[in-house]
């Protein structure tokens, strides 16, 4: 049985009353003064360093994106130094934050910044929402914080935030849900530190208003929350559904030719584009006979070769967005070129034969990577008399 809520108010007449809109930026920015963490992004306002950090912090949380921020910057300490690089090593240096696509779009901004705007990144919001892979959340994030322009920001922790501190009780994902807030998010812009603010509420929404058992004990603002007043911090904001996982199964082949394996870099359309990878592809029966019949055609064409001793080596199972991959690898030795003539293959990409030891200098694919791993361990049995040896 549904519990009977208390009555809540109205979000848009919190949001027109200004000493309520008062109350809430002066106690964030205290609040903040003393809470705010010592973050490597944030010991200047380099719009850079911004702009690189906000597109790590994307789906991925703080802790993993700090070293991944402080090797980045030490490789491209400027918008030149990203510009002139290799998409390979720019790759390279994201592999294992995943989201490729991000580090694709930043290196694409880059350069096109060094060719519009002479390296210096533009201060205008329609330069900037005009370069790829910045909406809107981003650039006000950059712009606020950088130069203190008057934009708003809002993203899965404000969205959190705003919806209890305006008891919103409806879809904050609807077309609805989004005006309102958004609306909020400007109309609290404070008329100075709006880059303080911003970042505040962010933290506050991170640390403090977490999306279960949010530390309403320690909140600056919890005398001005209706969703606190009336203890509905678990039915606020209201549930996403629930994402639905979807087992695949695939297989990818390791291909030798001497001490040499081959690789291809998957192509723009694919899960990991830019990546190198293993010659791979959807697996679907489970009749093993007939799957390494399958698995040995397919790999010939992507390899464009005829290939010999396919035997099965190991398993592994890793998750992508909502896809949990079930992926069987392979062994197979090159016996010659093949007939299919190049243009006819439709996976046609890049390719390359390298060393195990090679492989530590491409941007992998997550499984491909963990198939170098393994690859590049010594067999058992040497591993056996290495560690009796250490004993
Ligand atoms: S009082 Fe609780 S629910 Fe309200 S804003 Fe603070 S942490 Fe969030």
């Amino acid at each position: 049985m549904p519990r009977n809520r208390p009555p809540l108010p109205d979000p848009v007449s919190l949001l027109e009353s200004p000493p309520w809109r008062k109350k809430v930026r002066q106690k964030l920015l205290r609040w903040y003064a003393g809470a705010a963490r010592d973050l490597p992004w944030r010991k200047s306002r380099n719009p850079y360093h911004i702009w690189v950090s906000e597109v790590m912090l994307q789906q991925t949380q703080v802790a993993t994106v700090i070293p991944y921020f402080a090797r980045f910057i030490d490789q491209f300490p400027t918008i030149d130094s990203l510009a002139v690089a290799d998409e390979e090593q720019v790759l390279r240096l994201w592999e294992g934050l995943g989201y490729y696509r991000r580090a694709r779009q930043l290196h694409r901004a880059a350069r096109e910044i060094v060719a519009t705007h002479q390296g210096q990144f533009p201060s205008n919001p329609t330069h900037v929402e005009r370069l790829p892979g910045i909406g809107r959340y981003t650039a006000g994030a950059i712009l606020s914080i950088a130069f203190d322009a008057r934009r708003p920001i809002l993203e899965a922790n404000t969205i959190r935030l705003f919806s209890r501190l305006l008891a919103y009780d409806g879809d904050p994902r609807s077309a609805h849900g989004q005006e309102l807030l958004w609306r909020a998010a400007e109309i609290l812009l404070p008329r100075r530190e709006i880059g303080q603010f911003n970042q505040a509420i962010m933290e506050l929404g991170s640390l403090v208003c977490t999306p279960r058992q949010p530390a309403c004990g320690t909140c600056p603002l919890r005398s001005l929350c209706p969703t606190f007043a009336a203890n509905l911090q678990d039915e606020i904001p209201k549930a996403a559904r629930r994402v639905q996982y979807e087992e695949i199964h695939e297989a990818a082949v390791v291909i030798w030719r001497g001490r040499k394996v081959w690789l291809r870099r998957c192509v723009e359309g694919e899960r990991w584009a830019g990546l190198w990878d293993f010659p791979r592809f959807p697996c679907q029966t489970s009749d093993k006979e007939a799957d390494a019949y399958l698995v040995q055609e397919k790999a010939e064409r992507q390899s464009q070769s005829r290939l010999g001793n396919l035997r099965q080596w190991t398993q592994m199972k890793h998750g992508v967005t909502r896809f949990r991959i079930q992926l069987t690898v392979f062994q197979a030795d090159f016996l010659q070129e093949s007939s299919i003539a190049e243009g006819t293959n439709p996976t046609a990409s890049e390719s390359r034969w390298i060393t195990v030891s090679q492989l530590n200098e491409l941007p992998l694919s997550a499984t491909g990577r963990k198939i170098a791993q393994q690859l590049s361990k010594p067999p058992v049995a040497q591993r056996k008399n290495t560690s009796a040896r250490k004993s």
